[in-house]
């Protein structure tokens, strides 16, 4: 028996996606070819823009399949700057963003690039935000800010985001929806997003296969140059039907049930360690503490010897030994930074799961403030 809560890293595969993927494996075809076999491929890539495109209120050819959101994010925020390098653009993000955008704006020109800070509890300022780009209001402008957080959880207010994003003409916003996806319901018809991001290992599909919607009306050079326009190279197609499937699937009727567990757990163990980000603006499904005067990395391995997986902050970057920076963002310090973990629930846990996993991290915790 184990007891699963990294489900912000990536879920177990949907049942209906394991079968769609036995079904796949017997369409060997290229999609790019005109015979049968890669017609019924091409059909599949086919189904899924169908299937996705309705879900997300948007044209199938505006969806693009990628082998994730990290390439997703790289091909919108990197493709968007090259494409418009010679006007100089501007690229406004937030100190919270996930580890990919950062590092994709590492190397980037200082005087191009603007941080929007986060209170205490997550919450971007959007009076920042406002003051930036009227600031910039003569410039090409591309934001990219998460709607929701892969570490804490926190939503954004992005109806918001894109109201004040829409008064600039030149402005442009890209959202990695890669966290907020499993859990409500997206309508790009009714809120205006110029691009954005997911990762099908989120939502019950296959890992290495993920999109990025783009409008029509946007440009961005490929990052990887082929046949297959924007992204060049014969399709994943197994990972694309699956996705398809994976959409298909969304469903939205848990999400009050994960909600009530995660209330129930956190009311158990609140008073352990610190909460990070704000506790109703935040996915249903996630809790991340700061268990003060112990090791993230220490009770993480201690409590995955008892078959109790979560993590520790963000699973993206905790091969490094830096402090997040998104805790670091919300003001908290590199020893707090470093005792944080992330519990992300799936709809299966029950709530005797849910005592059991908070008793062994009470034990967990005497052990290590003890040693
Ligand atoms: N963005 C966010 C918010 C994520 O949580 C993740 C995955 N941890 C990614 C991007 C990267 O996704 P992938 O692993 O599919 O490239």
């Amino acid at each position: 028996m184990s007891y699963y809560l990294d489900y912000s890293a990536s879920t177990p595969l949907l049942s209906q996606v394991k079968q769609k993927l036995e079904s796949i494996l017997s369409v060997y075809g290229n999609p790019s070819s005109l015979h049968q076999e890669g017609l019924k491929a091409k059909e599949e890539i086919l189904e899924a823009k169908n299937i996705i495109s309705n879900k997300l209120k948007v044209l199938p050819d505006e969806i693009y399949f990628t082998s994730g959101a990290t390439f997703s994010n790289n091909q919108a925020i990197q493709g968007f700057l090259q494409y418009h390098k010679l006007t100089y653009p501007h690229v406004v993000t937030s100190s919270i963003e996930h580890d990919d955008i950062y590092l994709i704006l590492e190397e980037y020109p200082r005087d191009l690039k603007h941080y929007i800070s986060c209170d205490k509890y997550g919450k971007l300022n959007i009076n920042e935000l406002e003051y930036i780009l009227d600031r910039l209001k003569d410039e090409i402008v591309l934001l990219s800010i998460q709607w929701a957080n892969n570490e804490m959880g926190v939503i954004q207010d992005m109806k918001t985001i894109a109201s004040i994003v829409n008064q600039y003409p030149n402005a442009y916003l890209h959202t990695d929806a890669t966290q907020f996806m499993p859990y409500f319901p997206i309508d790009l018809s009714s809120i205006s997003i110029d691009m954005l991001s997911m990762s099908a290992q989120k939502i019950g599909g296959l890992k290495g296969t993920g999109l990025l919607f783009k409008k029509n009306s946007i440009h961005l050079t490929p990052l990887i140059y082929g046949d297959q326009g924007l992204i060049g190279g014969t399709e994943n197609v197994p990972g694309i039907a699956c996705l398809g499937e994976a959409f298909k699937c969304l469903d939205y009727s848990i999400v009050d049930d994960i909600k009530n567990k995660r209330n129930y757990f956190y009311n158990i163990i609140k008073d352990l360690g610190i909460l990070v980000g704000s506790f109703d603006n935040r996915l249903p499904n996630n809790i991340n503490m700061i268990f003060e005067g112990v090791n993230g990395e220490e009770l993480q391995a201690l409590l995955s010897g008892m078959d109790i997986y979560v993590s520790t902050g963000s699973a993206c970057s905790s091969y490094s030994d830096e402090p997040s920076h998104t805790l670091t963002a919300l003001g908290y310090n590199k020893k707090q930074s470093q005792s944080s973990i992330r519990f992300s629930l799936g709809k299966d846990i029950t709530y005797n799961d849910l005592d059991y996993v908070a008793e062994r991290i009470k034990f967990c915790l005497d052990i290590l403030k003890n040693k």
